[in-house]
């Protein structure tokens, strides 16, 4: 249930308000945006009389919200989150960034990778360093060493790292290393203890979408980090499973103003898994930005036929920096004011 406070409202008001809903063993969540004041009851709102709410003085109006999901719900909070990822870069809200690096971090080539993308106009350098691959035979990642480059890479460049965590036990590793997102991948979208543990911080996640995990299933992921007291949260199309073989994914790219309908939480897309060919991996980033994502996620590598992991789908810097002028193009075009 939502409840629209009046501009009138003093702070004394609206503090009382709160306690007294809070006092009938309700949670609330208080989004003061330019043009209103929302104030957001959680748990089981069938026990409020809308009526007796909307006869209090500083009420303008009481909607119920069917969605399951109320922290990452637009209605509860109907302007658009802005996530700091720390070094001056803000995404979501009109702030529009573009993550890029290689799949795994592989050693020294990484600040090879990091500089080129960088001077093409990445301002977020991705890499993982611990793998989350489908055959436990396949290189599972450097780890700990990983995270340890990547830092190197950001300091030098003054740009943040974005990078998965796996296990809930390396959650506080990540915090103490500030490493300055952290990635929740498509196989643990739905990781219910991993989610609630990145919830306890206040690090940005970067949360993909789960192999074959409907939008709502999506919503309802983020809505385990922000319910633990994370609001950092940055959602991420990246492929879902279908019956179509011809690509490793079908990038689905009515999630992203679906998403945008339903969430105020920043969303991106990711080209690079949803194709599985770098040959796909430019256009499915131009459709991911004129679709109106806030940011796309790509994979580069130096040399993509030695990856040591998804070299198939890498761009090469060249191919890299030829996509970032186009993407510029492209959200100019979907930014512009026409008449
Ligand atoms: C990745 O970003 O390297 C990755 C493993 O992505 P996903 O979880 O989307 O498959
Ligand atoms: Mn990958």
């Amino acid at each position: 249930m939502i409840v629209v406070v009046k501009d009138s409202a003093t702070k004394d008001q609206l503090a009382s308000f709160t306690a007294w809903i809070e006092g009938r063993g309700f949670k609330t969540n208080l989004s003061q945006g330019d043009n209103e004041t929302i104030v957001g009851i959680i748990g089981d709102t069938t026990q409020i009389d809308p009526f007796l709410l909307e006869s209090m003085d500083i009420v303008e109006r009481v909607q119920r919200v069917s969605e399951p999901f109320k922290k990452a719900n637009r209605k509860f909070h109907p302007e658009d989150t802005v996530v700091d990822c720390g070094h001056g870069v803000l995404l979501g809200g009109g702030h529009f960034q573009v993550m890029a690096g290689p799949c795994s971090v592989e050693g020294a080539n990484l600040i090879q990778i990091a500089r080129a993308v960088h001077a093409s106009g990445a301002t977020i350098l991705r890499g993982g360093a611990y793998k989350p691959r489908t055959s436990p035979y396949s290189y599972q990642g450097m780890g700990e060493k990983g995270l340890d480059l990547l830092l190197e890479a950001s300091a030098e460049l003054d740009m943040p790292v974005v990078t998965e965590v796996m296990d809930p036990r390396d959650v506080q590793l990540f915090v103490d290393k500030k490493i300055d997102i952290m990635q929740i991948g498509a196989r643990n979208a739905q990781n219910f203890s991993l989610l609630k543990e990145v919830g306890k911080t206040q690090t940005p996640v970067l949360l993909k979408r789960g192999l074959a995990e409907s939008v709502d299933e999506l919503l309802m992921a983020a809505e385990y980090i922000m319910s633990e007291g994370n609001a950092n949260v940055i959602l991420c199309e990246r492929g879902i499973r279908t019956f179509e073989t011809r690509t490793r994914n079908t990038f689905d790219v009515n999630a992203i103003p679906v998403l945008h309908q339903l969430t105020h939480l920043p969303v991106i897309g990711d080209p690079s898994h949803a194709t599985g060919y770098t040959r796909y991996v430019r256009p499915i980033a131009y459709a991911a930005t004129a679709a109106g994502a806030d940011g796309l996620e790509i994979e580069v590598h130096n040399k993509p036929s030695e990856a040591w992991s998804d070299g198939a789908q890498a761009l090469t810097p060249d191919q890299f920096s030829d996509a970032m002028k186009r993407i510029g193009l492209i959200r100019a075009a979907v930014t512009a004011e026409v008449e």
